[in-house]
């Protein structure tokens, strides 16, 4: 079962957009690929991927193949 962030979390994008090459990581910063728009923690603890294959991870770690089609966000839960 695909877990839908957007149920759980309210998103903000980060203001100014950090550069692509130095996108931010933290507990409460998701990344939304652009291509797909599915929203994936910065630090995935669990194996996390979006539906596309540009951001993917696990263990604290998220691989983004592509940063120029990630969009910064904040979560906040509802
Ligand atoms: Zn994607």
């Amino acid at each position: 079962m695909k877990l839908d962030m957007r149920k759980i979390y309210n998103f903000y994008p980060i203001d100014p957009a950090p550069s692509p090459d130095d996108l931010p990581t933290g507990g409460d910063i998701y990344y939304e690929c652009q291509e797909c728009s599915e929203v994936v923690s910065s630090v995935p603890r669990i194996k996390s991927a979006c539906a596309c294959g540009n951001l993917s991870g696990h263990g604290g770690t998220l691989e983004v193949r592509d940063a120029t089609r990630v969009r910064v966000v904040r979560g906040k839960l509802k």
